[in-house]
């Protein structure tokens, strides 16, 4: 399994970066007796289309799976409607959308359609449901509710390593606050991106984001094994959210950059 992160700017786009953004590709079977490298985007904020456009041919992409409906973390699904209704090689049909309750709603909010049956062509929408399984190819989602001021959900994927030797778990927290939904989504995962979005001591309200000390607390209480901190807001000092984070968590820890790739 590899991730590449196409945007990690927090809560808006960044002078560097799109916001959240994530690129997960792994190989497997094609249904047809060969393999081919299946792809998905763990949420596709503000910015994000065009910087995935450098890594994966959208007409390529599996699956889109939306932790939640904050613009941040949704607002260029229009760019992708456009691309794949529209697209002068003709229309490419729908991919799966997994997402919250209400996501086919969100996304045609964003784009003007007041009749939703107009979204069909480019996606099918699918319900995250806390305890089933999506595969898509060779991964394996999951969903968990996080603490975040609207539903949220945590989100696992399991798939094969780039060894094919064994599974690899890649978890990915969205937004949330310090919970035992995040702890559950990230639990032994060999990857936790995770989000640090505010700052010890200046950021103090509850039930949105975490600080880097609770993402590192949270790390530890999953035993993830790496951790890569993401959703970093431009006006941060990225150097305290790593030192932050190391003061409750012993294992590796990398601060998230657009383009940059991990392999499980
Ligand atoms: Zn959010």
């Amino acid at each position: 399994m590899r991730l590449t992160v196409v945007g990690c700017s927090g809560s808006m786009s960044g002078p560097d970066s799109a916001a959240s953004c994530y690129l997960v590709q792994a190989d497997g079977p094609d249904g047809e007796g060969g393999t081919r490298t299946w792809s998905i985007v763990l949420d596709l904020g503000s910015g994000a289309f065009g910087a995935l456009l450098r890594h994966l041919d959208p007409a390529h992409l599996d699956a889109v799976v939306l932790s939640h409906l904050h613009a941040d973390h949704v607002v260029d699904m229009t760019g992708l409607e456009v691309y794949r209704r529209y697209h002068p090689a003709g229309a490419l049909g729908p991919v799966p959308v997994l997402g919250p309750v209400g996501t086919a709603q969100r996304v045609g909010a964003l784009a003007m359609e007041e009749d939703l049956s107009a979204l069909d062509a480019s996606f099918t929408f699918v319900d995250h449901v806390p305890g089933r399984s999506v595969e898509i190819g060779p991964l394996r989602i999951e969903a968990f509710p996080v603490e975040h001021p609207v539903l949220a959900f945590g989100l696992r994927v399991t798939g094969p390593a780039e060894d094919g030797a064994r599974e690899v778990v890649l978890a990915y927290s969205g937004d949330s606050d310090a919970c035992d939904g995040l702890v559950e989504t990230a639990r032994d995962a060999d990857l936790f991106l995770c989000e640090g979005a505010f700052q010890e001591g200046r950021d103090t309200v509850r039930g949105i984001h975490l600080t880097r000390r609770r993402a590192g607390e949270m790390a530890t209480r999953a035993a993830a094994r790496h951790v890569v901190l993401t959703h970093l807001p431009p006006w941060n000092d990225h150097e305290v959210v790593r030192a932050e984070a190391a003061t409750q968590y012993g294992g590796p820890i990398d601060l998230a950059r657009p383009g940059a790739t991990w392999s499980l």
